[in-house]
């Protein structure tokens, strides 16, 4: 079997179709959208007729949308400008969301030094709400900002954006979304999700890498890049129109297909799943499969002399996959995601995400990979 590519969560391939459209707009569109002349003009509606498809599919207004080089840097714009613009006094938070949000709180609280507060999970690792109630009624005098991520991008978990969003509305708090994980799973419709702001990337949705996407459902904040008047004044730097163009088309395509994909991932991630349980009995699953992305399952295994390397015996079967976990002279150290699941099981963990360029029969061979290095 040639590459079995099962680490989508991570990256995914570029679509032929958006590297082909890429493609054409190099060859013949190098202008730079804020020059005056006729080849600045036709870059500028390029960039702006990718706006508006985004916008028109995400249900909102092209003026809500803004370009960036990464879900990283949203992130980073979101958090210092409602810092900036709302005297944010409180964040709230879960302790499993990416690093992109964690560590860029940490950093901002020794300058500005706000409050960082976190959620309980539940016992299936899911984000306690109740626990949200209590830290937005505790902190209600001071301005907050609640920053959740939709689907956590190590477990697959997903919160009920809708609940979480109504009540920061109660308790008049902000509401920061960390959608990246969501592309081409959920139909998003900004129209109806109470959410402030929300944050995505390109390549996880057959997307070229290296541009993000910042929605701002409230008047604009503080930008974090300052120089030219570009994004409306929301990011300086000449835009990047290849990779405007591409997410704009990725997020099209994705959303074309998205009932068709997510049959898919449900059965790749069910024959997956039933594969492992039925000949691993020692086998942790770490997602809540009730409530999570088809994209996405998590198990662990037990730590032993056969899972200890499991992942470089998975990589010489040209099984590619992630572990949430990083090898340091010869310990695992499990990510900050599993070392936070309430369960607290000692384990390898082993995340498979997929595409629609999986195929069954490459579920069957990683199952039948893993019984033979594990058995
Ligand atoms: N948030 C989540 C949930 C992610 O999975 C990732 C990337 O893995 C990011 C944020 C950061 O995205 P990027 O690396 O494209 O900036």
């Amino acid at each position: 079997m040639k590459l079995v590519y099962l680490d989508n969560a991570a990256t995914t391939t570029l679509s032929p179709h958006v590297r082909d459209t890429i493609y054409q707009y190099m060859k013949y569109s190098f202008g730079n959208p804020s020059s005056i002349y006729s080849i600045g003009r036709e870059a500028r509606v390029v960039i702006e007729k990718s706006r508006k498809k985004i916008a028109d599919i995400f249900q909102t207004s092209a003026s809500k949308i803004f370009f960036t080089s990464s879900a990283t840097e949203s992130i980073n714009t979101a958090i210092f400008g409602a810092i900036h613009s709302w005297n944010i006094k409180t964040f709230i938070t879960s302790p499993i969301e990416h690093p992109s949000v964690l560590h860029t709180l940490t950093f901002y609280q020794k300058i500005f030094h706000f409050q960082i507060q976190y959620v309980r999970l539940l016992n299936n690792g899911q984000v306690d709400v109740h626990s949200l109630e209590n830290l937005l009624i505790a902190n209600k005098p001071h301005s907050i900002g609640v920053i959740l991520m939709h689907v956590n991008n190590e477990l697959g978990n997903v919160s009920d954006i809708f609940q979480i969003g109504n009540l920061c509305k109660t308790y008049h708090a902000k509401f920061i979304c960390d959608m990246v994980q969501s592309l081409g799973i959920y139909n998003i419709d900004f129209s109806k999700m109470p959410i402030d702001i929300a944050t995505m990337s390109a390549h996880k949705c057959h997307g070229p890498k290296g541009i993000g996407l910042l929605y701002i459902n409230t008047q604009k904040i503080t930008p974090l890049l300052h120089g030219g008047n570009q994004e409306r004044n929301m990011r300086a730097g000449t835009e990047n129109l290849y990779a405007i163009v591409g997410f704009a088309e990725a997020i099209e395509l994705a959303h074309q297909n998205i009932n068709h994909n997510l049959q898919h991932f449900s059965i790749l991630k069910n024959t997956l799943l039933s594969g492992l349980q039925q000949h691993l009995s020692n086998l942790i699953i770490n997602t809540d499969i009730h409530q999570s992305s088809p994209k996405i399952i998590n198990v662990g295994l037990p730590i032993n002399s056969k899972t200890e390397m499991l992942l470089y015996h998975l990589d010489i079967e040209n099984i590619y996959v992630s572990s949430g976990s990083a090898c340091s002279s010869g310990s695992h150290v499990v990510s900050h995601v599993i070392q936070h699941l309430p369960h607290k099981i000692a384990q390898i963990p082993l995340r498979f995400s997929f595409s629609q360029e999986n195929t069954l029969l490459e579920i069957d061979y990683t199952i039948q990979a893993l019984i033979k290095i594990l058995t």
